[in-house]
């Protein structure tokens, strides 16, 4: 899949292209390079970022699922399985630093897991809440753009420590999933709220400790009015910025002032040390069925255009995957 040109406001599909090209699926004599059968692909919405302001085409990568072929790196043997950042394509020729590589150990879950719960969505989503948010059982906690890769896996890890917990998103029926699937104490649908500021009051009438931000924009000004004294807000992600071509203003700043908030960014890249910690302790969480996960599957490279698009206008339900082939 090549981007045509570089993207402005919203992405569309026709901003991106699906090519044949015929390439040697070897291991030059010397080389480190692996060649990988890509059998999924993660749609994630950094991936917009990569789309601005470039010059000329070039092919998108993001993070996959694949199947060693060839290997010049010792590390790796043929028909051993693995994820990392692969390219939006059928089969990858990479160099296993580059494309960051992990090798999948554990195979008895569903291999596309490793594009969310078991990749880098959840790694943000622990890294996120355990390391940002610094969480205590009993306290309140507010997860935009809930249902989605990061969203879902908070507000269980949440749930699963004692907090009350709260999510907001698009649908009717995602609403329903994080009530019904995820275990959320509360749900709303954020576009069927005309006051922000007084939804979240109905809410949390004592005030949120933690934000778990993956929107910004009117949705964080709102929050910070309603956030307790000593509240912290991790800032894991802004979706509803990405698109515009002036980001909003937030008016509501000076509440970290008055009532000490921490808020703090973070990117999940910084804290891959922890992925073996956190392996040891989700994988067990799904084979006992004490964490769920939803993913929305799409059929095809072919479609990963259209699924990619779908994420900035909620689409998706759960994470989105591309099954691009079979094992
Ligand atoms: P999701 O699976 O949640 O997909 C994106 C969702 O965002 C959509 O389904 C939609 O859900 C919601 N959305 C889209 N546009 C808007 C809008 N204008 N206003 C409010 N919600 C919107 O994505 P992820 O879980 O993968 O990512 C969540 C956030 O985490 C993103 O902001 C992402 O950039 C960030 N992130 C940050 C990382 C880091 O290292 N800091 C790493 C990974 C992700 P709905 O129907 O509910 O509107």
């Amino acid at each position: 899949i090549i981007l045509k040109h570089y993207v402005e406001g919203y992405p569309k599909e026709s901003d991106m292209e699906f090519k044949n090209n015929n390439v040697k699926l070897n291991v030059p004599e010397g080389s480190n390079v692996v060649v990988l059968k890509n059998l999924y692909l993660s749609c994630d919405p950094y991936m917009r970022s990569r789309m601005s302001k470039l010059e000329g085409s070039y092919p998108i990568t993001g993070c996959g699922v694949a199947k060693v072929l060839k290997s010049g790196d010792s590390n790796f043997q043929e028909g051993d399985l693995v994820w990392g950042m692969t390219g939006w394509e059928e089969y990858s020729i990479v160099t296993a630093t580059q494309s960051a590589l992990f090798k999948i150990h554990d195979k008895n879950v569903p291999l596309s897991y490793y594009t969310g719960i078991l990749g880098m969505p959840g790694m943000t989503a622990y890294v996120g809440f355990y390391e940002i948010c610094s969480p205590k059982k009993g306290e309140t906690v507010f997860v935009s753009a809930a249902s989605g890769a990061v969203g879902q896996l908070v507000g269980q890890f949440a749930k699963m420590l004692g907090c009350y917990v709260v999510g907001s998103a698009g649908t009717k029926e995602k609403v329903d999933l994080l009530k019904n699937k995820f275990g959320f104490d509360e749900a709303f649908n954020y576009k069927e709220e005309k006051d922000l500021v007084a939804a979240l009051k109905r809410y949390f009438p004592n005030g949120i400790d933690i934000y778990f931000e993956n929107v910004g924009g009117k949705m964080l000004d709102a929050v910070l009015v309603n956030m307790k004294l000593h509240g912290r807000i991790a800032v894991c992600g802004m979706i509803s910025q990405y698109n515009l071509e002036k980001t909003e203003g937030v008016h509501n700043l000076f509440c970290l002032i008055t009532k000490r908030i921490r808020m703090e960014g973070f990117l999940v890249s910084d804290h891959y040390h922890l992925y073996p910690k956190y392996l040891e302790m989700i994988i067990p969480q799904i084979k006992g069925g004490s964490v769920v996960y939803v993913e929305d599957i799409a059929e095809g490279l072919e479609n990963a255009p259209k699924a990619l698009v779908g994420l900035f206008y909620g689409h998706n339900v759960g994470k989105q995957v591309v099954k691009v082939s079979r094992e």
